[in-house]
């Protein structure tokens, strides 16, 4: 489009534009090496059964380092990563790490179900996703049920008929599926059926105005509902008050994630967390 214009093109872009691209192509040029400066980190968010308060699983969230800048969050990076491929290289290693850092909690006694890994359409969508969650579940010894992979639902129709695909080979390795950020996206019930995942995750935005928001409050409900119907169970991202957690509860969630009953944090102090809870 741009060359249709020829250079005069340039004469449209605004001067901020232009820092914003040149910041974004920035970025982009120091992603490229994070990896291996070991600049990249997990931290890992607890999931709780919203009835018995037991640890079900924990979400992996990557975090950046950068030298330059200090610590750079996903919503920054990840828009990024996925437009310039490097989501592929980035998630391989995520998922790898994860899993190595699941197996170490296993041989140290923790017992901890599984761990959810959050997985862009363009990594879903590659041939060699599958070989790589093989490879990382046979490196780390893990069970394939001891694995989640969380894909949005716009993940799911970027290439739904390859998706299923993946997604069933997936499943007969035991590795489960959760729907994140449910309810933002372009949300299908057919897809919902298709798919069938073993977990919804209820997204913040319809949470954090619980119990006031009646209308949050519907859809909540909606969804608690539906996915009872269909054999799924709930989870509810960014609770943060006893409010929320009560509520979510009464409407029958299944699970709940948030910084109410733990934030993202190191390995080593969700392993103390367990410690404490088995002692
Ligand atoms: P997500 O998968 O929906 O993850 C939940 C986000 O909510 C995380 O943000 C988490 O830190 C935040 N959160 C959890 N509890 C609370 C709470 O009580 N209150 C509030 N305000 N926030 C809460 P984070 O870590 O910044 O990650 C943002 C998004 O980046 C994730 O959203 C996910 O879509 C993406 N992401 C993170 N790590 C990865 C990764 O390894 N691969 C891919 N493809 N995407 C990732
Ligand atoms: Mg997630
Ligand atoms: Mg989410
Ligand atoms: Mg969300």
């Amino acid at each position: 489009h741009a060359k249709a214009h020829g250079r005069n093109t340039f004469r449209f872009y605004t001067r901020e534009m232009n820092t914003q691209v040149a910041d974004r192509l920035q970025l982009e040029n120091r992603l490229r090496h994070a990896l291996e400066q070991d600049e990249l980190f997990l931290l890992f968010q607890p999931q709780y059964d919203i009835n018995s308060n037991a640890l079900i699983g924990c979400e992996v969230l990557l975090r950046w380092q950068d030298p330059q800048e200090g610590l750079i969050m996903p919503s920054r990076f990840i828009p990024i990563a996925e437009d310039s491929g490097l989501i592929v290289p980035l998630g391989r290693w995520v998922m790898r790490e994860a899993c190595m850092q699941m197996a170490r909690w296993r041989q140290q006694g923790l017992l901890l179900p599984k761990i959810a890994v959050n997985v862009s359409a363009l990594q879903l969508t590659r041939m060699d996703f599958i070989d790589d969650v093989r490879a990382a579940l046979e490196e780390s010894g893990l069970p394939g049920n001891c694995l989640e992979i969380e894909v949005t639902e716009s993940t799911l129709m970027e290439d739904a008929d390859l998706a299923a695909r993946q997604l069933s080979i997936l499943k007969a390795m035991g590795v489960r599926l959760s729907v994140d950020d449910f309810g933002t996206g372009y949300s299908s019930l057919a897809y919902l059926k298709r798919f069938a995942p073993d977990t919804i995750k209820i997204d913040r935005s319809f949470v954090c105005e619980l119990p006031g928001d009646s209308e949050d409050a519907a859809i909540v409900s909606a969804i608690i509902h539906l996915a009872r119907a269909l054999g799924m169970s709930t989870l509810a991202e960014g609770v943060e008050t006893e409010a929320q957690h009560h509520y979510l509860r009464e409407l029958g969630c299944g699970g709940i994630q948030g910084y109410l009953l733990g934030k993202p944090q190191s390995a080593d102090s969700l392993a103390a967390q367990l410690d404490a809870a088995i002692l």
